[in-house]
């Protein structure tokens, strides 16, 4: 990586802003999913140890873009559900960021004459919240962190000025710090006060420990991939995948294997009837080219040949696994079948790097998640053979957890659109407007 890292740079005793991507599902107050904070854990764990004084921001979800929909539709808009109190809480709850030396033997609660009430077993004194991320409070409250101590800001975006990219607004944000640190991989493919303006006024610019680790997993994959390279792209729309398909072929990936919706586009184009399941007409030529693309470059294009469908009137009780040829005009495909389950793990067998973005079915809806289960299984058992294996997209990660093979990955991406745009061979805003080495 040619952009320096926070171990490049001194960080003791200053006031370090960490842009962090903690953009993770919440429901009720509890997080249901923490991979995104567990993933900048080691950036803040190296920032505490190193005696800094931790400022973490994030956004969460599209708080103003709902709201406006919400009072168009004149429907009811809960602000609250766009804090990032719950992950306050759950920071607060996590051992290696509670105040390790409360938690020894000396009792530490006393009352006014100095006798010791008890033994507290840990006293959560470490990590704070701001009720906004800039303003006079929140300056005053920076000011008042000691070495060692984190404070997490509220929700970036329930500023205008955050995706607007608002000098004023980034400004304000770089005033907090000394350093900037952008650990939030998640969100660098956006120019936002927090991951670019900023930049522009704080002297120092830096990655944090994970965005350097996604950075240097996926540039290896899209450089200098150990061979052979196997792409597995899944997902809806073969819209959103064009520029990735476009740039991994270019790159001459050794096998391509495409899933999900999207292949559906190219069965039709290629004359096939693909009945209710969903197509992007207007693409039909574009899957072509591709098609061509491919075969001009050697790299094997691998296609779906049987699929889950349901009858579209009967969806209940019709499902059935059929040959693509054999599909009618009645019919939808929402999961791979058992033969392309076998082709596709055969297409795995002894890669040497496997990229996989996009579930090969549809995810959600029980048991149309077998197919991307069975891809989550045949990229651990690749990567016990010896691959190295990134996976990134909610839909894919998700199955890694939920079959739980977290620890099979070598490398569990937490971007997916960021994700995608590096792959395409862009440039992330986030990065480059980091300082160069
Ligand atoms: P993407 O955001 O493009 O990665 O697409 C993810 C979505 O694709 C998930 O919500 C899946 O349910 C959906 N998907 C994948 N395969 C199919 C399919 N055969 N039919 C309908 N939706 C699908």
């Amino acid at each position: 990586m040619n952009k320096k890292a926070i171990k490049d740079i001194d960080i003791k005793d200053k006031r370090v802003f960490i842009r962090v991507d903690f953009n993770v599902p919440i429901k009720d107050g509890k997080i249901e999913d923490d991979t995104r904070i567990r993933g900048a854990m080691p950036t803040i764990e190296y920032a505490i140890q190193q005696g800094s004084k931790v400022i973490l921001a994030s956004h969460l979800g599209r708080p103003l873009e709902d709201k406006k929909k919400a009072e168009e539709n004149k429907m009811p808009f809960d602000e609250s559900k766009y804090s990032l109190k719950p992950v306050y809480e759950y920071l607060r709850a996590m051992p290696q960021l509670q105040d390790i030396s409360s938690r020894g033997d000396e009792p530490v609660f006393t009352n006014e004459q100095g006798t010791a009430l008890g033994k507290a077993e840990v006293k959560n004194d470490k990590v704070f919240f701001a009720n906004d991320c800039v303003g006079a409070n929140v300056k005053e409250r920076v000011n008042q962190l000691k070495a060692g101590e984190v404070l997490l800001l509220e929700n970036l975006r329930l500023h205008a000025e955050e995706e607007a990219n608002d000098d004023e607004f980034a400004k304000q944000l770089a005033e907090l710090c000394e350093v900037y640190v952008n650990d939030a991989f998640g969100a660098a493919h956006r120019a936002h006060a927090s991951t670019a303006g900023i930049t522009k006024f704080v002297d120092t610019a830096v990655a944090g420990l994970l965005m350097e680790k996604e950075l240097n997993f996926l540039s290896k994959a899209l450089n200098n991939p150990e061979r052979p390279f196997v792409a597995i792209l899944g997902g809806a729309k073969v819209s959103d995948k064009i520029p990735v398909i476009e740039s991994l072929i270019e790159r001459k990936v050794d096998k391509l294997l495409i899933g999900g919706a999207m292949a559906y586009t190219f069965f039709k184009a290629n004359g096939y009837t693909v009945g209710k399941s969903l197509v992007e007409e207007a693409l039909m030529p574009k899957a072509l080219e591709i098609e061509k693309m491919a075969k001009d470059k050697s790299v094997e294009l691998i296609l779906p040949t049987d699929h889950q469908v349901v009858d579209s009137y009967d969806p209940l009780n019709s499902r059935k696994t059929i040959p693509i040829e054999f599909t009618n005009k009645g019919l939808v495909g929402l999961d791979i079948g058992v033969e392309t389950i076998e082709i596709f793990k055969r297409a795995l067998e002894g890669a040497k790097t496997i990229l996989w973005n996009g579930p090969v079915g549809m995810f959600e809806e029980k048991p149309f998640d077998e197919g991307t289960i069975a891809i989550a299984q045949a990229v651990a058992e690749a990567t016990e053979k010896g691959a190295t294996s990134i996976v990134g997209g909610g839909d894919s990660v998700a199955a890694i957890n939920q079959a739980g093979l977290e620890d099979k990955i070598s490398h569990i991406s937490t971007g997916g659109g960021a994700t995608l745009e590096f792959l395409s061979g862009d440039a992330l805003p986030g990065v480059e407007a980091l300082d160069e080495k």
